[in-house]
């Protein structure tokens, strides 16, 4: 069998990370057997659905990644063959036409609900004549097309992940609605409907979603059944959970795609991390891998029944194991925006090979890109502000003193290299009679503000290339 899966996100906002885990399983299930990923774009939704939710989805899926073989396919572009199918079914008499009212509806849920009972349509308009409905038309009534569903009806599948399933046809909610009225006569799909009609037309071998859809599964079988059609596999994967175990929303902060690469994450740290949120690898003391070595390994039985904890220590830990072996050419192109973003400029010799020494200082304590913006910022400044903890530093004894020879030493070397730098420490502690931790230390505040930070002989040669390191220290000294 060929294996064809598809995401069919809805563009009625951007790329959640629900989907997009659904995406990465989806990508990973195609990849480990040969088979083809397809893109739906469910826009049924025409008042919901908008373009740039389209955009942000396709965007994130590209960075992340997941690439599709076939599509984008946009349901609002295939009404006909909706409605062909709705047709197909009336001429059946599988469907027909309901002329319910809402206000007629209303009467009967609460008549159910005043009787305790869960509220569901009881079919009234199953059998209408054609004088009946002649009358409902006469009276202006509009009318949906519902879909007869057999209460006695046992629906059964197989889960890939939940294992056997079995829902009545009297949990359903009586017969379904497939198409509501609308302005242009012929009838807007909906998406339980839409949905069955376009994995059947695109031949989707396995449904692979989120597990909020399972309710609509039953419903969807007994319309392949109608049409006579393969039943494809259904795997439900479980929902992502806050902290507290209830599913993550926008109320957690971040739950979009691009929100997480705003706070600094790596697609490919990222897309690690959703592949773990519910599934686990055969050797479960691996945790880092690309989308293609999880493929190779990607299976319904590794994943779990019971929803995802979002861990954003794990995130972050993951995050900053692919910071760390990431290329510092590389790694400088993913800064570059983030530095940008801050407003940072590069004039005045912040040039590519002095970015990549930058990057260098700085690239085994990010966690996340964005810490680079306020681990560098000295660097982007013309001056520095000095901490409570800095300013206690150069109040000490022999401090400015100290900052006075290597300014001195400093004015007599054409040119500051390593060697350089550590052979000018070296004479102010020996010429001054200080101690080496006085004058790193005032060195340091003078140089970056601050008593901590990252290597300081580094820090400085950076500084000295585009000229800041004799005006820090001049203004310390004035301080
Ligand atoms: N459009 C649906 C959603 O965004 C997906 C439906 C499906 O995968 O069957 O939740």
């Amino acid at each position: 069998m060929t294996v064809r899966v598809r995401i069919a996100p809805s563009p009625t906002g951007n790329l959640h990370i629900g989907t997009a885990r659904t995406a990465v399983f989806n990508w990973l299930f195609a990849r480990h057997h040969g088979g083809k990923f397809i893109l739906r774009i469910e826009d049924t939704d025409l008042e919901r659905s908008r373009p740039e939710y389209t955009e942000n989805i396709m965007t994130g899926l590209r960075w992340l990644g997941l690439n599709w073989d076939e599509g984008p396919f946009y349901q609002s572009q295939r009404l006909e063959l909706y409605q062909k199918a709705v047709q197909q079914l009336l001429d059946q008499g599988l469907a027909y036409r309901c002329y319910t009212t809402s206000e007629e509806l209303e009467a009967l849920r609460e008549a159910q609900k005043a009787r305790g009972e869960a509220p569901r349509y009881d079919n009234r308009h199953r059998h209408l004549t054609p004088a009946q409905e002649a009358e409902f038309q006469a009276q202006g009534r509009t009318f949906v097309i519902r879909f007869k569903i057999d209460d006695d009806r046992e629906i059964v599948w197989n889960d890939l992940v939940r294992d056997k399933m079995v829902w009545r046809g009297s949990d359903l909610g009586g017969d379904m609605v497939i198409a509501r009225a609308s302005e242009s006569g012929s009838g807007q799909p909906l998406y339980n409907f839409v949905v069955v009609i376009d994995d059947i037309d695109m031949q989707i071998s396995h449904v692979i979603r989120g597990e909020d859809h399972i309710a609509n599964t039953a419903k969807q079988i007994l319309l392949y059944e109608a049409f006579g059609a393969k039943i494809p596999e259904f795997a439900h994967t479980p929902l992502i959970l806050n902290a507290e175990g209830r599913k993550l929303s926008k109320r957690d902060g971040v739950t979009s795609i691009s929100d997480f690469k705003q706070m600094g994450f790596t697609s490919a740290g990222l897309v690690n991390y959703m592949t773990l949120l519910g599934w686990s690898p055969p050797d479960s003391t691996q945790e880092i891998f690309t989308l293609e070595t999880a493929a190779k390994e990607f299976t319904f039985d590794r994943v779990n029944k019971a929803g995802a904890k979002f861990d954003w220590a794990k995130l972050d830990w993951l995050n900053s194991q692919y910071l760390h072996n990431t290329p510092v050419d590389k790694l400088t192109d993913l800064l570059i925006p983030y530095w940008e973003a801050a407003g940072y400029s590069f004039n005045g010799g912040r040039e590519r090979a002095w970015l990549e020494q930058l990057v260098n200082l700085i690239s085994a304590s990010l966690t996340r890109l964005t810490d680079a913006v306020e681990m560098s910022q000295m660097f982007f400044t013309e001056t520095v502000e000095l901490s409570a903890e800095g300013s206690q530093q150069l109040q000490q004894n022999g401090a400015k003193t100290v900052l006075a020879a290597i300014i001195t030493a400093l004015d007599n070397q054409p040119q500051l290299t390593e060697a350089i730098a550590q052979d000018i420490i070296k004479q102010v502690v020996k010429a001054e009679n200080v101690k080496k931790g006085l004058v790193m230390r005032s060195l340091r505040v003078a140089l970056t503000g601050d008593v901590h930070g990252p290597d300081l002989i580094q820090s400085w040669l950076l500084l000295n290339q585009i000229g800041l390191d004799k005006p820090r220290l001049n203004q310390a000294v004035a301080a």
